[in-house]
């Protein structure tokens, strides 16, 4: 029994890429002109983007957008060279693709290279290399797209507020990005910053005790 060539295990159909693998390059293969488009919504002007951490006059943001641009072109890039050796393989003629805008390069590649999928699939030596390089080419382009992980904030310690039957709050106070003061998100004790060195001391104190309990 064969290898499939992209998930190395075996496979009943003798094929160069087992049914999964097939499906999954389909399925990468369509979701390509979507993240295209993805990065063409992070090239339009940052207006109002949201600053990121703190805004205390750091260093400006990345020129994110030439990374954009060059993903996109490594995009049409990989796509046309692999469909031309698609092609060339089976002894169809090249087409100029210069005609088209590059938007519609990436389309165009993408169509006929589902359409080669069934022959890439059952018949393809390099349908492995091919397949392999879609998958590192959606995944990279997905991760660019991804929004960062939301902001927590700083773990400060826990909450040492005290309630009337004398029990410490403890909840995990953080200073959330922006916020001047920090406020419990469970007894709603606000700490502005003019008590952040007496809380430091609660927090070492309530520490100090847990630790010897
Ligand atoms: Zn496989
Ligand atoms: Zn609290």
């Amino acid at each position: 029994m064969n290898l499939c060539l992209l998930c190395e295990r075996p496979d009943e159909t003798g094929s160069y890429l087992c049914p999964g693998c097939s499906k999954s390059t389909r399925v990468r293969l369509e979701a390509l002109p979507v993240l295209y488009r993805g990065l063409g919504v992070l090239l339009a002007p940052a207006g109002g983007a949201p600053q990121g951490r703190g805004g205390k006059g750091g260093p400006p943001p990345l020129p994110v957008a030439e990374g954009i641009l060059d993903m996109r072109g490594v995009m049409v890039g990989t796509l046309e060279d692999w469909l031309s050796a698609v092609r060339q393989e089976c002894g169809m003629r090249q087409h100029p693709a210069a005609r088209r805008g590059v938007d519609g390069r990436l389309d165009a590649a993408v169509e006929s290279l589902l359409r080669h999928m069934p022959w890439i699939t059952v018949s393809w030596p390099q349908a492995g290399e091919f397949a392999g390089e879609i998958r590192d080419l959606a995944g990279g382009v997905a991760s660019m797209l991804r929004p960062p992980a939301p902001e927590r904030g700083a773990r400060v310690g826990n909450c040492p507020a005290v309630d009337p039957s004398g029990a410490i709050c403890g909840a995990v106070l953080r200073l959330a990005p922006g916020e001047k003061a920090i406020v419990c998100p469970w007894c709603t004790c606000s700490y502005p910053p003019y008590v952040w060195a007496q809380l430091k001391s609660w927090i070492n104190e309530d520490m100090k005790a847990s630790d010897a309990a």
